[in-house]
């Protein structure tokens, strides 16, 4: 019965979520880092920093022929945002869940951007949109040394 579906179901991945500047400037870094935390997933890494516009402009690189293209490495740049890398089994589906639609009006309610935004210019967090993608994000923000490996005491409490 498929089981190479099953193995690649219990697949541990890397995700890379950003509390973007709007969210920093209202005060929201705890209660985004928290959704992740309650869920169970793991946290790797963490830091306040300023991001450089040849940063954002890597990041978002696939969007740079969009018309709002110029607007969104202003607005990643407008002020400190927190970057983290995340862990665990299905942690980037399960993330862009948490997260919401785009569209924070489209958002469902119980989600980040349901519950805390109002428009996408300004939709306080950005989460991986794949595991390839996961990696390619940790490895462009976080230098080496900046990742923490630790068991959380409560793993055994998490998964069977
Ligand atoms: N964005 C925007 N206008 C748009 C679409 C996207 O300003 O019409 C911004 C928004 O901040 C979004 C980011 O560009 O989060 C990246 O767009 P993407 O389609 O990858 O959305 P996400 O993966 O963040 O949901
Ligand atoms: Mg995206």
């Amino acid at each position: 019965f498929l089981p190479h579906l099953v193995a690649s179901m219990e697949q541990v991945e890397e995700t890379y979520i950003m509390v973007k500047p709007d969210a920093v400037q209202r005060g929201l870094v705890g209660e985004i880092i928290s959704r992740f935390e309650k869920k169970g997933f793991k946290l790797t890494g963490l830091k306040l920093f300023e991001c450089p516009k040849e940063l954002a402009e890597e990041h978002y690189k696939d969007l740079k022929s969009k018309s709002f293209f110029p607007k969104l490495i202003d607005y990643i740049t407008s002020g400190p945002v927190v970057c983290m890398a995340w862990e665990g089994v299905g942690v980037v589906a399960s993330a862009r869940k948490l997260i919401g639609s785009t569209d924070p009006l489209q958002a469902d309610p119980g989600t980040i951007r349901g519950d805390l935004a109002v428009q996408t210019g300004r939709n306080v967090v950005h989460g991986s949109d794949s595991p390839e993608n996961g990696k390619r994000e940790i490895a462009l923000w976080f230098k080496e040394g900046e990742l923490c490996q630790w068991t959380p005491a409560q793993a055994p409490w998490l998964r069977e």
